[in-house]
């Protein structure tokens, strides 16, 4: 059982404040949804999270199962369990997928410890038969010329393979078509079963109709303002996100 906890959190990038005391917890096998409209600071969110260095946290902390992650490198948290899955993946051309989720993997045990060859590609192969994924596929260069949905399902399956306890996903389904969707949903649906947590930061409902929320939280300003279950979602497609600010008192 594993843990996030975001304690009343606060990121600047500069002089600007964009995330103003935020709090949130995710445990494994929950599945939050974060939504809210442009410029509100989800992104910032996220990427402060997993350690970018753009961004200040000014106050407030980040526990994994417990342990402040705010003095590590954003390959330490990596390590510690977080996973912050790309918007738009890089393409590698002339690394196999294999070869690059190998070295991922390798990168991730202690040092001096070497990763026996059979016993990974018997890992990669079950991951591949959970996701449902054809076994010609790894021996493709990583994104070099796939389509959306082959990019998502290749960073579907690192997030299989690196295990993290929770992962966060930024706007993944932005600009996918449907099949890309359900590629994502499907990946995401079978490792909540291996308990994931997941944190699913989304513009739109659509995606949220294929991977149910056990959580949904409006972000307004830099602060979460409302949370429900799925129906908020639902709500919020019907009535739009003004219908979340009038309701707010004024401070
Ligand atoms: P969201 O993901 O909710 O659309 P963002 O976190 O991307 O929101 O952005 C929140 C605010 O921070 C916006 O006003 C945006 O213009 C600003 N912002 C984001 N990234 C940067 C940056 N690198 N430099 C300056 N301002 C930024
Ligand atoms: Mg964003």
């Amino acid at each position: 059982m594993s843990q996030l906890e975001i304690k009343d959190l606060h990121v600047s990038i500069g002089e600007k404040k964009i995330v103003k005391g935020l709090t949130l917890t995710v445990r494994s096998g929950e599945v939050h949804a974060i939504m809210g409209p442009n410029g509100t600071g989800k992104s910032t969110l996220a990427k402060a999270v997993a350690g970018h260095p753009s961004f200040t946290i000014t106050s407030g902390d980040v526990l994994l199962d417990g342990k402040s992650i705010l003095a590590m490198q954003p390959d330490e948290r990596a390590r510690a369990g977080l996973f912050l899955a790309f918007q738009y993946p890089s393409e590698i051309p002339g690394v196999s997928i294999a070869n690059f989720i190998r070295a991922a993997v390798q990168a991730r045990l202690g040092e001096g410890a070497e990763l026996d060859a059979s016993s990974y590609y018997k890992r990669l192969y079950s991951k591949m038969d959970l996701l449902k994924m054809d076994r010609k596929f790894t021996s493709r260069a990583i994104n070099d010329g796939f389509s959306g949905g082959e990019k998502k399902r290749c960073e579907i399956l690192q997030m299989a393979m690196l295990e993290p306890k929770i992962a966060m996903m930024d706007e993944t389904d932005s600009g996918l078509d449907i099949d890309a969707l359900r590629i994502v949903a499907d990946g995401v649906n079978a490792l909540r079963s291996t308990n994931l947590g997941v944190l699913m930061i989304t513009h739109y409902q659509r995606l949220l109709g294929y991977i149910v929320p056990d959580h949904v939280h409006v972000m307004w300003d830099g602060r979460i303002v409302k949370s429900g279950d799925k129906d908020l979602a639902l709500e919020l497609e019907a009535k739009g996100y003004d219908w979340v600010k009038n309701e707010l008192v004024p401070a």
